[in-house]
């Protein structure tokens, strides 16, 4: 890790920081640390803007974000920024007070009266909690399951996260003094309206897990399964044999057809109306499901899911990438008479999320997507109720997910 700490210039302007992290992490500064072999420190540095130092490290699109934005990378590789960031949280892996040792003079500083509610676990909640909890003020998470994590756990495959690594993190955050209710679920045994009486603000952070639909023909059919649920649930049928679509080109995609090809499917096949290069999902994902002998079908568009009463067969269309006036992107267009089928088992859904049916039961108000809405404050149209990360509809990252917990933290610490 040394030559690769020596590689940083330690630039004045760290556009990796500035430009490329949704975080602003310290980047130049927390690499100077390791350069001079101070690990500690280096996550001591990280931890003033993160607690998600060993995710993040991991998991975030590194390439999209402080890698790509990195002075190196204009005539060579960028700094290994995401690794020295994973580094830097192995170097105090086992140690649970870790974070603590971090906020503790601030904590007592800080000292406050609040008590916050945080709804949901996950990459936001968690984030919230610890930078509320750094202000000196009392935090509950309210969690769903019976573990902390949220998708990072149930969302995101362990090859490419491991469960160990979420939980380090969890115990670094819980040993800051927060208390957790587990197998607590709004919409199912916890009111928000108790909530709202029982303390100072209330922070929703139960993500989106719903998989979008496309709305075409033959959706309904058995055999046709959203990506998140899947995920989420586990309940995967048996796949020895049986050819496999997932549709979409997103991160959920990838990470729903490298673990059916794990699970022993015969064949894979991604369906992207976009070519490689528009893909969201990282290239990093994409090269790994192809060496793992995933197909791709890019530039292809569903037309309809063809079966009796299970999935059959799907009907393709293959589309030209058209420069529309007033679209920055390239709008996939449908080319006439292209139409052709493909014999599948099963068809994963994984176009993007949308969140729970139960929220626009919540008495908050919502945009049309179904998203609560909230001010510059991450305040919802119920004054002591906030909100953030995808239940907001803020860019769905780990790291854009982690800013919007600790903003609101800031903003809830206000109050
Ligand atoms: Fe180091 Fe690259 Fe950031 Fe410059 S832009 S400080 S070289 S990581």
């Amino acid at each position: 890790m040394k030559e690769k700490s020596n590689y940083c210039l330690n630039c004045k302007v760290k556009p990796c920081s500035t430009k490329g992290c949704p975080l602003g992490n310290p980047i130049p500064q927390f690499i100077e640390q390791i350069k001079q072999g101070n690990t500690e420190k280096a996550y001591e540095i990280l931890a003033d803007t993160t607690v998600l130092q060993g995710i993040c490290g991991r998991i975030c699109p590194h390439k999209k974000q402080c890698q790509g934005s990195c002075v190196r990378g204009i005539k060579g590789e960028p700094v290994s920024i995401g690794e020295l960031e994973a580094y830097a949280f192995d170097s105090v892996y086992d140690e649970d007070d870790s974070l603590l040792k971090c906020y503790e003079d601030e904590m007592k500083k800080n000292k406050s009266n609040l008590k916050v509610a945080v709804v949901g676990g996950g990459p936001t909640g968690l984030t919230a909690s610890a930078f509320l909890a750094r202000k000196g003020i009392q935090v509950t998470i309210y969690e769903k399951y019976d573990y902390l994590g949220g998708l990072l756990v149930h969302g995101i495959p362990e090859f490419r996260l491991s469960r160990e690594v979420v939980q380090k993190t969890v115990d670094k955050i819980l040993a800051l003094g927060i208390q957790v209710k587990y197998n607590q679920e709004l919409g199912k045994n916890l009111l928000l309206s108790d909530l709202e009486k029982e303390y100072d603000a209330v922070f929703l952070s139960i993500g989106a897990n719903r998989s979008s639909q496309m709305g075409v023909e033959g959706e309904e059919l058995e055999g046709v399964i959203g990506g998140n649920e899947l995920l989420e649930h586990k309940l995967h049928p048996n796949y020895e044999g049986k050819t496999v679509a997932i549709v979409g080109g997103g991160n959920v995609a990838m990470d729903c057809a490298r673990t059916i090809k794990r699970l022993g499917a015969k064949q894979v096949k991604v369906i992207y109306r976009r070519a490689r290069e528009q893909m969201p999902a990282e290239d990093k994902e994409v090269e790994e499901a192809m060496k793992e002998g995933i197909e791709f079908l890019f530039q292809n568009n569903i037309v309809k899911i063809i079966g009796k009463d299970k999935v059959e067969k799907v009907e393709l269309i293959k589309t030209e990438l058209v420069q529309k006036e007033n679209d920055t992107r390239l709008v996939p267009v449908n080319i006439e008479n292209s139409n052709y089928e493909i014999d599948v088992d099963y068809i994963i859904m994984a176009l993007g999320s949308k969140v729970e049916p139960y929220v626009k039961e919540l008495g908050l108000e919502t945009n049309q997507w179904g998203n609560i809405k909230i001010n510059e404050e991450y305040q919802t149209s119920r004054p002591k109720i906030y909100a953030g990360g995808d239940l907001a509809g803020v860019k769905s990252t780990v790291a854009w997910a982690a800013y919007s917990g600790r903003e609101a933290a800031k903003n809830i610490a206000k109050i």
